[in-house]
């Protein structure tokens, strides 16, 4: 890592006069530095990013704009109360419903092409679990999203995907799918436009807040003072923030080369989303399997995990496109934050720190309105 003191020149003309800075230019960091922006546009705020690009989960999910499998859900009850739980889908739809209107469904590609949820032989269990809490369910969250029948069993469509070993299909009809590149990109060119000052490659070590305002020491060795700070580093938090509870969790993805007529369309989730697939261009994204290993997959470090990654490929082979020639094109690996319960942390950490961190597998859907909540939460302060 380069070290050197920023010079007086520096110091004074790119870091000088900012109100807010945000740490992590994610979902949740872009949203909430727009917010503020929109909110009070004569405020000056920055953006520190570690990364050339954001480098966490925002530009290395699957893009499922998804609010609730019903298995996820009946297990995420075990975990949460059920209010608890509806609440974090009430947010799932409400922040999917603020994303589209914020960047335009035609920027990011969005397409409603509905949320599977598969079931194997050995669910059969979770499967009539899930059929006979299905009346309510489609009324709680036919409740939330104004749309009947949100739940249904779909055997009927099997043979359409193709899928070998999968018994059961239950579908969500609201659930779509957006291009994660695309839609980054679109919140990193409407922050600029807005005059949001995006700082990359700036890693923050450490930060303290006192009677000044918060003091941002970097790896580089410089130190910047702000009056108030948002941290939205997701999965990285504790390195800044060492008594908060969020713990990284990796994932495994990978992407094929073009399927030649591919069956698969919509967004699929199996083993209580543990694993997900979808299609895009033409190719098969799927990713997951962290349940396999999960002391190793709980680092905030990139990397690959062979035991992983041949399950993926085992579950493509067998389960997904049995008897079709598919071939992996990549690999890659984005970092989760996560806790004891689904829920993020948005909180006032000290005076003049707010923090917005904790998104679990779906920041997608609630990181807009995370990073709206923190921003409102920086404004208060
Ligand atoms: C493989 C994968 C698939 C997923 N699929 C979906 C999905 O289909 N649907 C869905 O809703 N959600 C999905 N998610 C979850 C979703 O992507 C995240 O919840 C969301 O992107 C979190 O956004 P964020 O801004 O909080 O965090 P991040 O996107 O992780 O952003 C945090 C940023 O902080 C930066 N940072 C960290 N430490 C520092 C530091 N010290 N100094 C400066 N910068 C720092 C990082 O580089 C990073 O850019 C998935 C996640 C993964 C990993």
């Amino acid at each position: 890592m380069l070290r050197y003191n920023l010079s007086y020149w520096e110091r004074e003309t790119f870091f000088k006069g900012f109100d807010v800075a945000v740490i992590g230019s994610g979902l949740v960091g872009l949203t909430a530095a727009m917010h503020l922006k929109m909110r009070d546009p004569g405020l000056r705020v920055a953006i520190f990013e570690r990364g050339v690009l954001p480098a966490g989960a925002s530009t290395r999910n699957a893009g499922f704009a998804c609010f609730g499998s019903m298995a996820e859900l009946l297990d995420d009850m075990t975990h949460l109360g059920e209010d608890d739980v509806l609440a974090v889908v009430e947010k799932r739809w409400r922040g999917l419903q603020a994303l589209r209107s914020l960047v335009g469904d035609a920027t990011i590609d969005f397409q409603m092409l509905g949320g599977y949820e598969l079931f194997t032989d050995d669910e059969e269990d979770v499967f009539r679990e899930c059929v006979f809490r299905m009346p309510d369910f489609n009324e709680k969250i036919g409740a939330i999203t104004g749309q009947p029948d949100v739940y249904s069993v779909v055997d009927e469509r099997l043979p359409q995907f193709g899928f070998r070993g999968v018994q059961h299909l239950i579908l969500n009809r609201c659930e779509g799918q957006v291009h994660t590149g695309k839609l980054v990109q679109a919140l990193l060119d409407q922050a600029t436009a807005l005059g949001i000052k995006i700082f990359n490659g700036i890693a923050l070590r450490k930060l303290e807040d006192s009677a000044q305002g918060v003091e941002l020491e970097t790896e580089t060795g410089w130190t910047i003072r702000v009056p108030r700070v948002l941290v939205a580093v997701n999965g990285f938090a504790k390195t800044l923030l060492p008594d908060i509870e969020v713990t990284p969790a990796r994932n495994q993805v990978l992407i094929t080369k073009p399927v030649e007529n591919l069956l698969v369309e919509g967004c699929f989730h199996y083993d209580r989303g543990y694993f997900y697939f979808r299609n895009i261009d033409g190719r098969i994204l799927l990713g997951g399997g962290r349940q396999l290993d999960q002391a190793g997959e709980q680092t905030g470090e990139f990397g690959p995990n062979e035991l992983v990654r041949s399950a993926l490929v085992q579950m493509l082979k067998t389960l997904i496109c049995p008897g079709t020639p598919v071939e992996v094109d990549t690999w890659w690996t984005g970092i989760l934050g996560l806790g004891p319960v689904k829920k993020p942390i948005v909180e006032r950490y000290s005076k003049n720190v707010v923090v917005a961190v904790r998104l679990s597998g779906m920041g997608l859907a609630i990181g807009t309105l995370i990073g709206q909540e923190g921003a409102e939460m920086v404004l208060e302060g």
